[in-house]
């Protein structure tokens, strides 16, 4: 994809993993996405149980060297650490930018869930190197690639980020949702329309139906209206559905990605919806060579 960027899905599913015919379409792994540009290392979204397979892909002869933009430490975003291949080799690096804490730095904090006698290692006993660096409004480089982490709306400190490289971006705006604060349900923080300004692609919570929400908007996730709201607010050309519930079978997440299919085609006309599923590869090229 001479020029353009690759966006991989690995993981798509919120809250827990989940396995079953019924998942067998969208996947039961959780939140992990991937994004690679020619000349450049890899950038990972979260590190949920899809790193696992992303891993699988990524994995090269030599050492990886590579960037993990973390939104937050709710299990379902960091439990594929430990089984991330390319961390097997002695010399690969994974620098993981992930929600500054206050309990401490970001690697003790980590390593608080990671260790004995919730799991056997610790992120120091990987084989390769993991450097963490704590992260809330920041604007910073990755090889290249012009990163922009916000803080989001989230039950526990969380951040959205964004990724302008080659001249396409991509804003990933998971767990994120307007019942944790007293705002206006159709309110959106400026801090994510920034992320969300313009972008090629915003991969967002869709985690409940309109009707679901009412009941669970303390959980922290948005309604399908609300990630299209969002789309289309901030002009986003393209919107993934993220995080899907796994609650939800295959056939849910079908009929929710027809109702914001409509929803879009009404409000925000030529907004395109997609929703994610595990080994969905989204190709972004520039608008003059579409
Ligand atoms: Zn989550
Ligand atoms: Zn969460």
């Amino acid at each position: 994809m001479p020029g353009g960027i690759k966006l991989t899905f690995h993981g798509v599913r919120g809250s827990t993993p989940c396995a079953g015919e019924q998942y067998r379409r969208y996947g039961g792994n959780t939140s992990c996405a991937s994004l690679e540009v020619d000349g450049h290392d890899p950038i990972i979204f979260d590190m949920g149980t899809g790193l696992r397979p992303c891993g699988e892909k990524l994995a090269g002869d030599g050492p990886f060297h590579g960037t993990v933009l973390l939104t937050h430490l709710h299990w379902d975003h960091i439990q594929g650490l430990p089984f991330f291949a390319p961390m097997s080799q002695a010399d690969s690096l994974l620098d993981v930018y992930g929600p500054a804490q206050e309990a401490g730095p970001l690697d003790a904090v980590f390593g608080g869930v990671m260790c004995p006698p919730y799991f056997p290692i610790t992120p120091d006993e990987l084989h390769g190197t993991v450097r963490f660096h704590g992260a809330g409004t920041d604007d910073f480089a990755v090889n290249g690639a012009k990163v922009r982490s916000r803080w989001v709306r989230h039950t526990s400190p969380t951040i959205g980020f964004r990724v302008d490289v080659e001249g396409l971006s991509v804003a990933y705006v998971s767990d994120h949702g307007p019942g944790c604060s007293d705002d206006p349900d159709a309110f959106v923080p400026p801090d994510v329309l920034e992320l969300a300004d313009g972008v090629d692609l915003l991969i967002h919570d869709a985690q409940h139906t309109c009707d679901e929400f009412e009941s669970k908007r303390h959980f922290g996730h948005s309604s399908v209206d609300y990630a299209v709201h969002v789309a289309h607010e901030a002009g986003a050309q393209r919107l993934a559905l993220f995080h899907h519930c796994p609650s939800h079978s295959d056939d849910q997440v079908d009929l929710m990605h027809l109702y914001a299919n409509a929803l879009a085609e009404h409000v925000a006309g030529d907004l395109e919806v997609l929703a994610a599923r595990e080994g969905l590869v989204v190709e972004l090229q520039h608008a003059l060579a579409r």
